[in-house]
């Protein structure tokens, strides 16, 4: 799937355009073996690792929902937001807010902000994407479901070099450290999840 998403980007990134009418084909509607491959991983995650899987998805609000479940653009960007600047759900910064925390009420304004210039057509969303490293969390956030959890730095190098879309050559010790932060708030999430709802 990761090199699917490589083959695409390489694609729209050709300088034929061809190719780039190609890659936009994929975009639109992606194959639908590859759909189903999704729908095979979503099936083949361990039980042991399901309460990650779910507590990835909680950051989407979308933690309850069955397989498919499509979330609308504006959720995922407003969670995506949140999530990719502080470490943060939606949810905890808007508690936080409540129950006046001034750097969740400050967290919350400034994600607001950037939401709402996305969704008025004053933020490009793709300039939006690389500001915040959009590339290298979604290919951790997959691979930590792959295995990716315990490569050394070389590996996890290497195995960015293999399939993100960025372009450029992978930092070893700056993804250890995007790992350790994406398993950190994935950890408080599954935390969060196992108590009950009050
Ligand atoms: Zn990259």
């Amino acid at each position: 799937m990761l090199e699917h998403n490589k083959h695409v980007a390489d694609l729209l990134a050709s300088s034929n355009e061809a190719d780039r009418a190609e890659g936009q084909r994929f975009l639109d509607n992606p194959p639908a073996e590859l759909m189903a491959e999704a729908e095979r991983m979503h099936d083949a995650i361990p039980e042991s690792d399901r309460p990650r899987h779910d507590a990835h998805l909680s950051i989407y609000g979308a933690a309850d929902s069955q397989t498919g479940t499509v979330i609308s653009e504006d959720q995922f960007t407003l969670c995506w937001l949140a999530w990719s600047r502080y470490g943060k759900t939606i949810q905890e910064l808007v508690a936080g807010d409540k129950a006046g925390h001034e750097k969740s009420s400050k967290q919350l304004a400034s994600v607001t902000k950037d939401y709402n210039d996305w969704r008025y057509g004053k933020l490009d969303p793709n300039k939006l994407r690389s500001k915040f490293d959009y590339n290298h969390l979604t290919v951790m956030r997959c691979g930590l479901d792959l295995g990716m959890e315990t490569l050394n730095e070389e590996d996890l190098a290497n195995c960015f070099d293999e399939t993100c879309t960025c372009g450029a050559t992978h930092d070893g010790e700056k993804l250890r450290k995007l790992r350790a932060r994406t398993t950190k708030m994935i950890k408080r999430l599954q935390k969060a999840l196992s108590l009950p709802l009050s």
